[in-house]
């Protein structure tokens, strides 16, 4: 068996600790004598399952007692709209900060239920910016505010928190969520794809203030009421029972390392030497202002456009794979979110800098 370094933005790489111990117990977790995916999600089995993973998501971000956690299906994108359909609560508009091609998408289903307010818009800058926060005048009428903190495709990462006075902050944080310490205390509401940083695909979590529940626009499908599902423990209907557990040993892994504060740590080294390698060299740039490059997906275009086949290709073969660009700003990208190994970090920029002698 050999494994690669999977530079994918998502679905992502896993920590391979996880993936044992999901392969040791996959035909008989714990006695049980089924596999995780057999079990009724209302057996006692499953159960245990469910209460850990969010009693240790709860630990690793210290979330406040007035927050309920949901395991919901549907990806961010489905919160693109329970957001609006939950939070408009007959207001007339939210405020939006549009910085990049998620917060795009956000803001178009928005305004299928309501008036947007674009905050701020930095198509611009090519999505390569934040605002400024002293630039930032938000409506203390809007229902929320809406941001990405971290822009998955040209690697934007937010320095701040928008202060946003009584109105709640709502957060999509799909790519960044878990890779550094975070107070939940300034958000209404915080939603993410578990694909990134979290467990398999399928899973989506939601952190939710509880005055924030029970608004939601009656028109809509129950499935689409947070209250539904804060009233059933994110069981109304069949949750993701798999993604579910996987995720949960994400969580105790992070914890073994130390909680966030040591993931933190880590994942600021991976990021500041792979942007120093790039900064280093005449060959590689990143396109993103200093002061918001992303510690989770870092973009790097080759001097040469022509050479970026040959790179994808030879660092395939060296076992560094889906490092190719989003089509909108081509080049390379490296997401190295927490299960990517330090020594992935070291293999890519040791290769970066073979390539760059040897070919440039
Ligand atoms: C990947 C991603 C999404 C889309 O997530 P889905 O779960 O596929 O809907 C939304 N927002 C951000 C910031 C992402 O990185």
């Amino acid at each position: 068996m050999s494994r690669v370094f999977n530079f994918s933005a998502g679905p992502a790489i896993l920590p391979e600790t996880v993936l044992q111990q999901a392969s040791a117990e996959m035909l008989d977790w714990q006695g049980s004598g089924m596999s995780v995916m057999e079990m009724s999600h209302r057996g006692k089995e499953f159960k245990s399952i469910a209460e850990k993973a969010e009693a240790d998501l709860r630990t690793l971000l210290a979330i406040p007692d007035n927050y309920k956690v949901l395991f919901l299906q549907g990806g961010a994108s489905m919160q693109f709209a329970m957001a609006p359909i939950n939070l408009l609560a007959g207001k007339k508009s939210a405020d939006y900060l549009l910085t990049g091609q998620w917060s795009k998408k956000a803001v178009a289903e928005a305004k299928r239920y309501g008036e947007v307010n674009l905050v701020a818009d930095t198509t611009e800058s090519k999505f390569t910016t934040v605002p400024e926060a002293s630039s930032l005048a938000f409506d203390p009428d809007a229902a929320y505010v809406h941001y990405t903190p971290n822009e998955t495709i040209v690697g934007v990462e937010f320095p701040y928190i928008p202060e946003t006075g009584d109105v709640p902050l709502v957060a999509d944080m799909s790519s960044n969520i878990l890779s550094r310490q975070l107070d939940v205390s300034h958000y209404g509401l915080i939603y993410m794809g578990a694909q990134k940083n979290i467990g398999p695909a399928g899973l989506t979590i939601v952190i939710v203030r509880e005055d924030l529940i029970g608004k939601a626009n009656p028109a809509m499908p129950a499935m689409l009421d947070y209250k539904t599902h804060a009233d059933n423990g994110s069981m109304y209907n069949t949750p993701p029972t798999y993604s579910w557990y996987v995720a949960g040993l994400v969580f105790a892994w992070a914890l073994d390392l130390g909680g966030l504060a040591a993931v933190e740590a880590i994942n600021q080294r991976k990021a500041e030497k792979l942007y120093k390698a790039i900064d280093d060299s005449a060959f590689y740039t990143n396109p993103v202002a200093l002061n918001c490059r992303s510690w989770m997906n870092i973009p790097f275009i080759l001097a040469d456009a022509e050479l970026d086949a040959t790179f994808i290709e030879q660092a395939a073969a060296a076992g560094l794979t889906s490092l190719k660009g989003h089509r909108s700003v081509g080049g390379m990208r490296a997401s190295i979110y927490n299960a990517m190994p330090e020594a992935g970090v070291d293999k890519l920029i040791a290769f970066m800098q073979e390539f760059e002698r040897t070919r440039a």
